[in-house]
């Protein structure tokens, strides 16, 4: 499949801005950049990451260690300031203003409308099937890949937020097979380390058409880090990188990368994976018991989704309570639901006393 055929054709005739650092090695008497030769801040941190310098434009020792906690080639590989900016960045490279379109299938995240609104690209919407556990509607994704030829990039959640399904293996290489030769196929993974089923980056060699979203933001806990990769053909990544700012990644955020995916963090995230996953289930058992919770996605992520008899009302409770859930009750396919993200033990104690609360005084 030729990535460049379906790429914006100015993006595939443009040159890449060459910086000083992916020019030149960043060694030596460093003349070439017109930075300061030190820092003004007598702090270790400063002279350790020479923040009087220009980053690394694509920092060595974490591209590798991403592509090996991911599976993947460094050249399949690109750090961006959290997954928004991976789509979009994939926004802006496939979709031409005004010409082409991006699937979605909500319920669903909401960004990859919004990088569709920003970039003027059209925005096709295949609802996914409320009556069978929000499953996305293939039949209606190949149907319309099949009939819209301006179709650029297909995102599909695995789990999704906030309905909390996953893609299975089957359905989606029925969708990479539609997008041949006509579209990508983003599949945002940004939960994945919380559930059982495999990545998806292991079929990147066999699809030049996949293209897959990882964070630090969740499992990681790193979300303040902004910390992304896309992971994609090469041919993917290079259009990517004519895109991208010229020194994406502060200093700072590349060093903190490092060691918020250290052994020793790789080691906590386990135990954090295993205590979301306990307190979830204490969770649902817990809310079982209330008779005005009239449906629950647990899903396999740190959130759960319920469709509640008074949404608005239960959220103003928590509020009330210092506790800030998430009411989704005014979106379509969402009427009456919450979501709540699995917290600490002591988090969930509170969340769980409020929740009896409420029931007690709606009783
Ligand atoms: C939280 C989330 C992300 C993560 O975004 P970042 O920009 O990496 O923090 C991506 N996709 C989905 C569906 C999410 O819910």
């Amino acid at each position: 499949m030729d990535i460049c055929a379906i790429a914006r054709p100015e993006i595939v005739a443009m040159k890449a801005y060459e910086s000083a650092r992916n020019t030149a090695a960043a060694d030596g008497i460093l003349l070439n950049a017109n930075e300061a030769p030190f820092p003004l801040v007598d702090e270790p941190d400063w002279q350790r990451l020479e923040l009087n310098r220009y980053p690394s434009p694509r920092p060595a020792e974490l591209v590798s260690r991403l592509a090996g906690i991911y599976g993947v080639s460094k050249s399949n590989v690109l750090i961006t300031r959290g997954s928004d900016e991976g789509i979009d960045l994939l926004t802006r490279v496939f979709c031409r203003a005004g010409q082409d379109s991006i699937v979605e299938c909500p319920p669903c995240f909401a960004m990859y409308r919004i990088a569709a609104s920003i970039q003027g690209a059209k925005l096709v919407s295949v609802p996914r099937q409320a009556e069978q556990g929000y499953s996305i509607d293939i039949s209606e994704l190949e149907r319309v890949l099949d009939s819209c030829p301006d179709v650029k990039l297909v995102f599909l959640t695995t789990p999704n937020n906030p309905t909390g399904d996953l893609v299975d293996r089957p359905d989606l290489e029925r969708v990479l097979k539609a997008c041949e030769n006509k579209a990508l196929l983003v599949l945002d993974e940004a939960y994945i380390e919380f559930c059982s089923a495999k990545s998806a980056c292991e079929l990147i060699g066999k699809w030049p058409q996949l293209v897959v979203l990882r964070t630090l933001s969740k499992a990681w806990a790193a979300a303040g880090l902004r910390c992304g990769t896309v992971i994609a053909d090469p041919v993917v990544i290079d259009l990517l990188q004519r895109v991208i700012a010229p020194y994406p990644l502060p200093a700072m955020v590349i060093d903190a990368a490092l060691r918020a995916t250290s052994h020793q963090s790789d080691v906590r995230k386990r135990q954090l994976v295993a205590s979301v996953e306990k307190y979830r289930n204490e969770l649902l058992t817990f809310i079982g018991q209330f008779d005005w919770v009239k449906e629950v996605w647990a899903g396999e992520s740190n959130f759960v989704l319920m469709r509640v008899s008074a949404a608005t009302e239960l959220t103003r409770w928590c509020a009330q309570q210092g506790i800030r859930i998430r009411d989704f009750s005014s979106q379509p396919l969402l009427e009456g639901c919450v979501r709540l993200t699995i917290g600490s033990s002591d988090e969930m104690s509170k969340l769980k006393s409020a929740l009896a609360a409420f029931g007690d005084a709606n009783e």
